[in-house]
């Protein structure tokens, strides 16, 4: 069904644990990936069958799988935890897609592993949609993300707060390194161990930067791109990841692990969603800070592959650390640069970002609606009328579209393209925290799928207008609004 190709499976034995899925009652698809499982490929007919459901709820092991669960550590919150590891999930394999790529597909949710410590391997169904509604949306939006190639249910019932419907995900990824696997090695003062997955995760990812002499140098300068760059990108779509912890930092650069993950409604730099995040660690405005942080922890795993001498290889990640910042604000400024429509580089184009975002803060206006509405305006200087609407008071919008136009009026190009180039970065539509609660709740109280399906169908079409879903652009209604997002592990 899948051409495996495993590579991973093949590194030193103490770098994961073979086991095998485990079995489950009565296993169903709730969903395919049909273009995905061909881009891999496997032929989606098989895939999305009976048959396939077997194969992706673990009761079948494919010929050429090597099942395994990773060994990975990690801080958490900012606490070291020597080992965590792939507690409810396991690497099938990898494959190279029809498109020359490399991916891991990996089961979640699917039984115990020797890191499982007190938990019980298996995911529950509302966790298991949410990831596959965001993660296919943040796809859609062109964010670097883990893809969902599966959903099933089990049959069976899991555990958490109440008792809930089981179902295990199919995710699909670049690989699943991430810091906390290097953390791992260091921790363990395995050198060999560390020069092992250093190389490995070069010539994965990175393959155009090996061979500069110093190879894990190489692989944090790529990463801290990699991670500035994605950063950027959140901040884009008002996405708050939630629980960026060490070990769900990717060496890919994709957004990984979507837990207590949601998009801003309302325009707050400090929002956070997590129920556990009670610092606001992890609150949407502190991400860039929090990647610079784990970063650093990456270079601490690295530090003895740097030089000899520590002071000098203190010295060498120090020195590509202090750019993070620099490549951030580079980055998030191409970012915003394209939501306002602004192609060309001028030094005040951060500032009148700046001076929209701290408008709508004070207006609590809808991040997505405004962005959206902006892309009219680019044409047509009437419908500033509806921009204006989302604030408190609309002269705070007039005043920065006096200076907005002021701007684009040094560029030559025609506001039809303007728009147009606006509308491709700023979405209409983002999967709402309330819409995914709606399509859980018919999923668990109804079994009913049809929520999620329409969902899923409008959320990875974000930048087409959809005159017909026009109510999933919508706001939550005060008693919609979802104030807390749970791991629901
Ligand atoms: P997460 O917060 O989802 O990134 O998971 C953190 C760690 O907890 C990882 O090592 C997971 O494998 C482990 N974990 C989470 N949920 C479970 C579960 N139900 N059973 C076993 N391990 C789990
Ligand atoms: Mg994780």
């Amino acid at each position: 069904m899948f051409p495996f190709d495993n590579t991973y499976a093949r590194l030193p034995d103490r770098f994961y644990a073979r086991v095998l899925p485990g079995k489950v009652r009565e296993p169903r698809i709730i969903k395919v990936n049909r273009p995905l499982a061909a881009l891999l490929g496997a032929d989606a007919d098989a895939v999305d069958s009976p048959d396939g459901a077997q194969v992706l709820s673990g009761n079948v092991v494919l010929d050429g799988a090597d099942p395994i669960a990773l060994a990975y550590a990690g801080h958490q919150f900012g606490g070291f935890v020597p080992q965590l590891g792939d507690g409810r999930a396991v690497l099938l394999g990898e494959v190279i897609g029809q498109d020359g790529v490399r991916r891991d597909i990996q089961l979640k949710g699917s039984g115990r592993t020797p890191f499982s410590r007190r938990g019980d391997g298996r995911a529950a169904l509302g966790p298991v949609l949410r990831e596959y509604v965001v993660s296919e949306a943040m796809a859609a939006l062109g964010i670097p993300t883990t893809r969902a190639l599966a959903a099933v249910t089990t049959g069976e019932v899991v555990a958490r707060e109440r008792l809930m419907p089981g179902a295990v995900f199919t995710r699909v990824a670049a690989s699943h390194i991430r810091i906390g696997t290097f953390q791992y090695f260091a921790a363990r003062e395995d050198r060999e161990g560390l020069e092992t997955l250093a190389a490995y995760a070069l010539a994965r990812h990175y393959p155009e930067a090996k061979g500069s002499g110093n190879d894990a140098l190489a692989l944090l300068e790529k990463v801290i791109e990699a991670q500035a760059k994605l950063v950027a990108l959140w901040l884009g779509v008002g996405f708050v990841h939630g629980v960026m912890n060490t070990d769900n930092t990717s060496i890919s650069g994709e957004t990984i692990d979507y837990g207590p993950c949601a998009f801003l409604d309302e325009y707050n730099p400090n929002k956070k969603f997590s129920s556990i995040d009670e610092g606001g660690r992890y609150a949407f405005a502190n991400q860039p800070r929090i990647a610079h942080w784990n970063l650093t922890r990456l270079a601490e795993a690295l530090l003895s592959l740097f030089a000899e001498a520590e002071e000098e290889a203190a010295a060498l990640a120090t020195a590509r650390l202090d750019r993070f910042p620099a490549i951030f604000d580079a980055a998030h400024t191409r970012v915003l640069r394209a939501k306002l429509g602004l192609s060309r580089e001028e030094e005040g184009d951060g500032a009148l970002a700046t001076d929209l975002l701290e408008r709508m803060a004070d207006s609590d206006v809808d991040y997505t609606i405004l962005f959206r509405r902006l892309c009219a305006s680019a044409t047509d200087v009437s419908a500033d009328a509806e921009v204006a609407a989302l604030f408190a008071n609309a002269g705070a919008f007039h005043d920065w579209a006096e200076a907005w136009r002021q701007r684009t009026a040094r560029e030559d190009r025609t506001p039809d393209s303007r728009a147009a180039s606006m509308r491709r970065v700023n979405p209409a539509f983002i999967p709402r925290n309330h819409r995914v609660e709606e399509i859980i709740q018919a999923a668990i109280v109804d079994a009913d799928f049809a929520p999620f399906e329409r969902l899923l169908g409008v959320v990875t079409r974000p930048y087409e207008d959809q005159p017909e879903h026009a109510h999933f652009a919508d706001p939550p209604s005060p008693e919609e609004r979802v104030v807390a997002t749970f791991c629901g592990t």
